[in-house]
């Protein structure tokens, strides 16, 4: 996964919009419904099919009658936004709209939309995405948009604090992140991942998401590694910045039980930090079916043995 930094600067201005947003739809209780935020903002929301390319040209017709104005080569930026690039949506500026592909699975279109929005009320991104910037072609560049259009949609899906105030109150455990997942109808794998990073920044914790050693089909995605995703809570950032994903993926493999959902290990791991003391994680493993979701949280120095000489 392309991991673009999201500047401080860019953080309070998309903060700022979110609050915004949610100020203007009187700060609702979870979940938060989409269809609210697309009405606020008069965001039309469409899908498409990335297989059927005769709805490439269908939708270009439509493009060139809504803007209501000349784009140059849009039939050619359609599709190759659309086959290309993989997109699996879109936010057209000159039609208010957002598109997203039916081939998507259906729990990661709330994430997506969220997206999209983010990106239709970052003031700088109308500026690069599908327009004529030849920025748009730098994949820095394009990481950093996407960084911030998913810090955006973070904040606005976790309704900005008030889902790691009401984090902090409930045992980090799976069954947290499944009750948690279902009260702000946002997907297990987004909610373990605020959980992890954000429920507790002064504590070192760490999420991997990976296959599951003994059934690779759990997890399997198109990346190098094993683990796809490897989440850190800002004091595990910078105490193990030593500790490798490959390491703690290795630390799965060797503790992972062959059971393919549900609890799938829960060990006691010893990590060494960066100035090199030992401690203590409490590490979990949850299989999703279509992940293995594993966290570990630091729980007390490791009483290492000494060796005496004799
Ligand atoms: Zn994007």
């Amino acid at each position: 996964m392309l991991n673009g930094e999201v500047g401080e600067h860019e953080k309070r201005v998309i903060r700022k919009q979110v609050d915004r947003i949610l100020r203007d739809l009187g700060n609702p209780e979870p979940p938060l419904r989409l269809t609210d935020v697309r009405a606020l903002l008069h965001l039309d929301l469409q899908y498409y099919s990335s297989s059927n390319p005769a709805l490439v040209k269908e939708l270009t017709h439509r493009f060139r009658l809504l803007a209501r104005k000349s784009i140059p080569d849009l039939g050619k930026r359609l599709l190759s936004a659309l086959t290309k690039s993989k997109l699996c949506a879109f936010w057209v500026p000159e039609s208010s709209r957002i598109l997203l592909d039916t081939e998507v699975p259906k729990p990661k279109h709330r994430w997506i939309e969220a997206h999209e929005i983010t990106h239709s009320v970052t003031p700088w991104h109308r500026h690069f995405l599908l327009g004529d910037n030849h920025h748009t072609l730098d994949p820095a560049c394009h990481a950093i948009l996407e960084a911030e259009a998913n810090y955006g949609a973070g904040r606005l899906l976790f309704l900005q604090d008030r889902f790691v105030e009401e984090a902090r109150d409930v045992p980090l455990s799976f069954a947290s992140i499944k009750t948690l997942a279902k009260r702000y109808e946002n997907s297990i794998v987004s909610t373990f991942w605020r959980f992890v990073e954000d429920r507790a920044s002064e504590l070192p914790a760490f999420g991997i998401i990976s296959i599951h050693p003994h059934h690779p089909d759990v997890g399997h995605h198109d990346g190098p590694h094993p683990w796809r995703y490897y989440i850190r809570s800002s004091a595990f950032r910078t105490r193990y910045h030593t500790v490798s994903p490959d390491d703690l993926y290795q630390a799965i493999a060797q503790y992972a039980s062959h059971r393919k959902t549900g609890p799938v290990f829960s060990a006691t791991h010893v990590l060494r930090n960066a100035v090199g003391d030992a401690f203590e994680f409490q590490v979990e493993s949850f299989s999703t079916k279509h992940d293995l979701l594993t966290f570990g949280v630091q729980t007390a120095p490791f009483a290492e043995s000494i060796a005496v000489p004799r």
